[in-house]
């Protein structure tokens, strides 16, 4: 422990709150995989530019050029952070979310698109206008890889074909076999998205070096505050199809045609899908927190993670009522992302008292991974409730789960309290 570097200081680092017990606690966050509090050097960087900023890429005034330069420097910042190819266009967007529905807007109209069942929403739902094949949650990494291989080598290879798939999971943190789900999708002349909202906040991402044709991320988990984020790869697609956006920016001329119509010829930079006034400083923060985590490094960073982790995990294996979720087993190397039942316990009201009476704020639920959870929790889809839905009666199957999720700015202070709450 005495090797493990300090935490990185975040924002509400000292908030306190009220305890239903009486008096009041410092507040711990450990829920990073929803969203992560923002650095504070970020948050300072934020402020330093804030009285400067203004309209980007078509303002004459002095600010104006100021804040085209923070922009486009931000977009160079991020690209590096994720060892882009030269030729890689880096759009910005409001989340991961926003990425993958960007993407899936863009992918050729006879795409095949393959992705595992057991994946976020966010990857899992964006695919409605392609022709998807929901592949079966795996229950090894290596599972995974022939799960995929299997599946490219039915399709008809004439057309394009697209993979998605997360690098760590949001519900188990488990990290996924990237470089060799790359390397299967390209084998077999498909393509593949990385969804890097779990692990780019936590490892470093190259897109060269895990060979992805794309990767999508999300500022608030990175560090950055709310409303930005990131898809990053290959130009061809996304050059050749319509704007995700219409409007100002995206064009480059608009005419009146003689029938009475406009005719529009479309930027084929990543101005062509962000129309409209971009979140400048949503960008120049996401580049703010790469700078910030580059400079941290990420071996220190890493090896701090592994050390709350392995607290988390040892104090967990001492409930003998609790039992951690995982799909590929204990062994696979993981994220700070760890989630959980306890038996007898309503996994809502057990989050509910971290919160009352520890001040711990985690999450509860399904995670936005219906079908991962529920192959996980074995629990069968008709009886599965939504999202904060009720709970199982005592004695019966957990319907959803806890998640206790941590990262650059966690104290040990924060772990320790949540294993001395469980236990
Ligand atoms: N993918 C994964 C793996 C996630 O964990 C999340 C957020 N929970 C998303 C995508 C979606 O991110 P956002 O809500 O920022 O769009």
């Amino acid at each position: 422990a005495q090797s493990v570097c300090a935490p990185l200081p975040v924002l509400g680092g000292d908030v306190t709150v009220p305890l239903v017990t009486g008096g009041e606690v410092t507040y711990a966050a450990l829920d990073y995989a929803a969203s992560a509090p923002a650095l504070q050097r970020v948050w300072d960087d934020v402020a330093a530019y804030a009285p400067y900023y203004g309209s980007v890429h078509r303002g004459a005034g002095y600010l104006s050029q100021l804040s085209t330069d923070l922009f486009e420097n931000a977009r160079r910042t991020v690209a590096e952070f994720l060892d882009c190819r030269p030729d890689d266009q880096l759009i910005f967007t409001r989340s991961t979310t926003d990425s993958l529905n960007l993407l899936a807007a863009a992918v050729p109209a006879d795409c095949q698109v393959f992705v595992f069942e057991t994946e976020h929403h966010a990857s899992l739902l964006p695919w409605k206008d392609a022709r998807v094949t929901y592949l079966n949650a795996p229950r090894t990494p290596r599972q995974a890889v022939e799960t995929l291989e299997r599946a490219l080598a039915d399709r008809d290879p004439r057309g394009p074909a697209l993979v998605c798939v997360t690098g760590a999971s949001n519900v188990t943190g488990e990290l996924w076999p990237v470089r060799e789900l790359a390397a299967a999708a390209h084998a077999h002349g498909a393509r593949i998205v990385l969804d890097a909202a779990q692990l780019a906040p936590h490892h470093p991402v190259s897109v060269r070096d895990l060979d992805v044709d794309w990767v999508a991320f999300s500022g608030h988990k990175l560090y950055a505050p709310f409303g930005s984020g990131v898809l990053a790869g290959r130009a061809d697609w996304l050059q050749a199809a319509d704007p995700y956006l219409a409007g100002g920016g995206a064009s480059r001329k608009v005419t009146r045609r003689e029938d009475g119509g406009v005719a529009v010829e479309w930027h084929e930079s990543a101005a062509r899908h962000e129309a409209g006034s971009p979140n400048v400083i949503g960008a120049y923060s996401i580049a703010s927190a790469c700078k910030a985590l580059t400079e941290a490094g990420f071996d220190t960073l890493v090896a701090r993670e592994q050390h709350l982790i392995g607290k988390v995990r040892a104090g967990l294996a001492g409930v003998p009522e609790v039992r951690v979720l995982s799909l590929f087993g204990d062994d696979t190397p993981r994220v700070g992302v760890i989630s959980f039942v306890v038996d007898g316990w309503n996994s809502s009201h057990f989050a509910a008292a971290l919160s009352a009476e520890y001040g711990i704020g985690v999450r509860d639920g399904l995670f936005c991974a219906h079908p991962l959870v529920r192959t996980l929790l074995g629990s069968d889809p008709q009886t599965q409730g939504e999202c904060g839905a009720p709970e199982a009666a005592p004695g019966e199957k957990s319907l959803n789960a806890i998640r206790v999720s941590f990262g650059a700015g966690t104290p040990d202070e924060h772990v320790e309290r949540f294993v001395n709450a469980v236990r």
